[in-house]
């Protein structure tokens, strides 16, 4: 397989080689082991069209990646770009506000019940604005996020591991210091002791944030704990926080707020809805979405903002290029009652539950869980070897490892799909890697519902 990879991505690799020294990029290193270093690039592409990438060594690869998540109805989508080229000739300019922004803010309100909505460019960012909200408008200073979860790569979240005594999340990661996790409890998701936790520290407690979801756990659903939580923080004064970055409007249009039936007090949202170009949402309560700009007033009387503003700001805020992007989507996605996002995700399911069955009844040691139309392998011990082996028969899954389906990937594209992954599988147990072992894996799917 090795060898074979290396012929495949010649130039890719050589590409790779020569920026490294100028271009700094981690994904070329991350998880860099002497064993695998030869194999450690990121694909390199310049053209994606529906479900396909091809790179510049000339290969054609089914993207299981869709741009993190990003890509919702394919790669170069024709409405979408339209929609992007028409605003192009208007203007992509920012400064004034584009008429956009309003319209766009009134359309995810309706379609997700949030009472306001904000705009900013990036999950990171909507999450950190969403932190600070919550603390100016609870007056307390700590949060608690979740094992296992993923917000992005605002410090105060990047840590894996949790101080014994005091609860913290703990310093792991050069440049993010101690001192600035002493504000972020990093407790287990889905436990009693979390609760009994929260509870406990309720009055310095700002905010609970959650993936209502994880990415990284897709299969684990818990709905009860969802509305535990929910009861929980409304009784505290607890801002509770719904990361919905990668669930918000693709479990549905109204998200894991309407599939778990629990509305959080902020909800954060990024990626599908800004239809490949960035943008991070801040969208809830008025009561705490008014800690970004004084809350409403209007002319002509003595009426003024009520509540004291935290800040809030960026250059591309609003940008019009996304503003188009995300109406065109927003759209799209609202057509038929949100068609789209039914058929998708069921096709998902099917698509699966087929593999997992397929796993099963070879014996093998993997299994696929879903939600919506993310999916993840389980691949445990040398199994992770797998994604090279898809690569070498073309299948792109970034490093990360969420897998996600469009609206691209068609039937006959999802059979394909499903005949490189049995082969990679029978290659590899060719190969001594994946061993039938005749037992059936169990299939978890929706535990803990
Ligand atoms: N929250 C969640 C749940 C995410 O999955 C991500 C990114 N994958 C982020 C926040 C951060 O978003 P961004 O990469 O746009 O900053």
């Amino acid at each position: 397989m090795r060898q074979q990879l290396l012929e495949k991505h010649r130039l890719t690799k050589q590409h790779t080689q020569d920026y490294r020294r100028c271009l700094a990029l981690n994904r070329n290193a991350a998880g860099f082991s002497p064993e695998m270093k030869e194999l450690l690039y990121t694909l390199v592409c310049n053209r994606a069209e529906g479900a396909h990438l091809y790179d510049i060594d000339g290969n054609e690869y089914i993207d299981l990646t869709m741009g993190f998540g990003s890509i919702l109805f394919g790669h170069n989508h024709r409405p979408l770009r339209k929609a992007i080229e028409e605003q192009l000739t208007k203007s992509w300019s920012v400064g004034p506000i584009s008429p956009l922004a309003g319209k766009l803010a009134r359309e995810i309100s309706s379609a997700t019940g949030a009472e306001r909505v904000a705009f900013f460019n990036s999950g990171t960012e909507a999450v950190m604005v969403a932190l600070r909200i919550a603390k100016a408008t609870t007056k307390k200073k700590n949060i608690v996020f979740f094992k296992g979860a993923y917000h992005g790569t605002f410090d105060c979240f990047l840590s894996l591991k949790t101080d014994p005594v005091t609860h913290f999340a703990k310093e792991m990661v050069p440049g993010v210091t101690q001192s600035i996790l002493n504000e972020s409890y990093l407790l287990e998701y889905g436990s009693d002791e979390s609760l009994e936790f929260i509870k406990k520290h309720k009055d310095d407690i700002a905010a609970v944030i959650t993936e209502p979801v994880q990415s990284r756990n897709p299969g684990f659903q818990p709905r009860k704990y969802l509305h535990e939580l929910r009861n929980i923080t409304a009784e505290n004064n607890i801002a509770l926080i719904f990361d919905e970055v990668i669930t918000g409007f693709r479990i549905g249009l109204g998200g894991a707020q309407d599939f778990f039936d629990v509305r959080a007090d902020i909800v954060t949202y990024g990626k599908v809805i800004g239809g490949g170009l960035p943008i991070g949402i801040v969208a809830g309560k008025t009561q705490f979405l008014d800690a970004t700009d004084g809350g409403y007033w209007q002319y002509g009387d003595n009426s003024i903002p009520s509540v004291k503003a935290t800040f809030v700001a960026g250059t591309f805020c609003h940008h019009p290029l996304a503003m188009a992007a995300s109406l065109k989507t927003l759209e799209i996605l609202s057509r038929h009652d949100g068609k789209l996002l039914t058929d998708l995700n069921d096709a998902t399911n099917a698509f699966c539950a087929r593999l997992n069955c397929f796993f099963s009844s070879n014996g093998y040691q993997l299994s696929i869980s879903h939600f919506a139309s993310l999916f993840r392998f389980n691949t445990p011990g040398k199994l992770h070897l797998l994604y090279y082996q898809l690569l070498l028969n073309g299948v792109y899954v970034w490093e990360g490892r969420n897998c996600f389906l469009s609206s691209a990937h068609t039937p006959g594209i999802l059979v394909m799909l499903e005949e490189k992954i049995q082969q990679s599988c029978q290659q590899m147990e060719e190969a001594g890697i994946l061993t039938a072992k005749g037992v059936s894996i169990p299939y978890h799917q929706k535990e803990n519902v």
